[in-house]
């Protein structure tokens, strides 16, 4: 079968012929319908060789959705045919954390070295995908997989961000979005369906705020050295009482704690190395700062239930698997806006 590997440290991912896996027990083997590129593969694939966290060549996508192709033994629960969306911070099952849902959060996914589909195991930029679990799997019962498919990471990561400020987002309030790509773009959505809050959106292309605005923030604003003066003019001088940083660098967390009001909280999910000082007289009076990292497995059915309801929409670009280089080069100059999509089988 084809697929999208990662193959040499700072190289760019090729298309690679590799063997058709076939599921162990327990194991679900997916035909992949679709599968998103997300800028944390850019990231990964910046690192250097030292300290390395996975193993080459690694097939990438962490976005992935199929039909059921085949089941390893022992698997039940599962129609052969059937179209499901994959979680994708898979856990150990067994902790706490799992327990509760948060796979995300496991406890043990280090030490037992569970990693998620293509961010060390092999991930959804494949004609088929193994998943390990099929408590890893969400069926889509009637949603379009293209257009679902982002919504496994670029929904769910910014609705555990938003879903754990919802007390402070009243009516009233102001939520900031900086970056507004394929995170970005959702979480104004998600703010849109499930606050009253004002959305005010910062990015640093024009094309990217057009989108912001189509999808429902009320200001887009340029992310320059004279955002936090925008943003400060538009809540009367009080600041935003959440900011959701998508970019994570240096400048934005900067932008997102100037900005940030009294008692208000400040979730960086952006992966851009910048760092946020917090001490008395740093920031606001009480604002929390915190760095999430994707989302829990109920949070995800949550996800799929406001996308049923018609009140999140993916803007989505596909690309063959052939293309799905391309898709990366794309999405690393900035031109990709809203979510590329692989169709693998498409
Ligand atoms: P993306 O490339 O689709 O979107 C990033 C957006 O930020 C783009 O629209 C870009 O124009 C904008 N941008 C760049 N510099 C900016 C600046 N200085 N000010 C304002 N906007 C700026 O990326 P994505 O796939 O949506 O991922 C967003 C970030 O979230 C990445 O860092 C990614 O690694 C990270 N991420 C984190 C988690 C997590 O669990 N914490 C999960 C998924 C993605
Ligand atoms: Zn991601
Ligand atoms: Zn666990």
């Amino acid at each position: 079968m084809k697929a999208l590997q990662y193959r040499t440290i700072g190289a760019a991912p090729e298309v690679v012929e590799i063997p058709r896996p076939e599921p162990k027990p327990g194991e679900v083997l997916l035909k992949v319908t679709a599968a998103g590129v997300c800028h944390s593969d850019i990231a990964v694939m910046s690192w250097p060789e030292q300290g390395f966290p996975y193993r080459l060549p690694l097939t990438l996508g962490h976005e992935g959705a199929g039909t059921v192709e085949a089941l390893g033994d022992g698997v039940a629960g599962l129609e052969i045919g059937e179209s499901v969306a994959v979680y994708g911070p898979w856990g150990c099952g067994l902790c706490v954390k799992c327990a509760a849902g948060e796979e995300n959060y496991c406890q043990r996914a280090r030490e037992l070295d569970i990693n998620p589909p293509g961010l060390g195991a092999p991930g959804a930029i494949a004609e088929y995908m193994i998943v390990d679990d099929a408590r890893h799997l969400v069926p889509l019962r009637g949603l379009d997989p293209v257009q679902t498919v982002p919504l496994t990471d670029a929904g769910l990561t910014p609705y555990h961000a938003i879903k754990k400020s919802l007390p402070k987002l009243v009516p009233g309030s102001t939520a900031v979005v900086i970056g507004t790509g394929g995170l970005g773009h959702v979480a104004v959505q998600v703010l849109r369906a499930m606050t009253a809050a004002r959305v005010v959106a910062l990015d640093v292309s024009e094309d990217k705020l057009e989108l912001a605005r189509k999808v429902g923030a009320h200001e887009a604003v340029l992310s320059n050295a004279d955002a936090t003066e925008k943003v400060m003019e538009l809540t009367g001088g009080i600041g935003a009482q959440a900011v959701f940083d998508f970019v994570g660098a240096a400048p934005t967390v900067s932008t997102a704690g100037a900005v940030a009001a009294v008692e208000s909280d400040v979730t960086i999910v952006g992966i851009g190395g910048g760092t946020l000082p917090v001490g008395f007289g740093e920031l606001a009076f009480e604002v929390s700062v915190k760095a999430p990292y994707w989302g829990s497995r109920d949070e995800l059915v949550e996800v799929f239930e406001l996308a049923r309801s018609g009140v999140v929409d993916v803007h989505v670009e596909t690309f063959s698997l052939d293309e799905a280089p391309e898709a990366y080069e794309r999405l690393h100059a900035g031109t990709i806006n809203g979510r590329a999509v692989i169709l693998p089988n498409g």
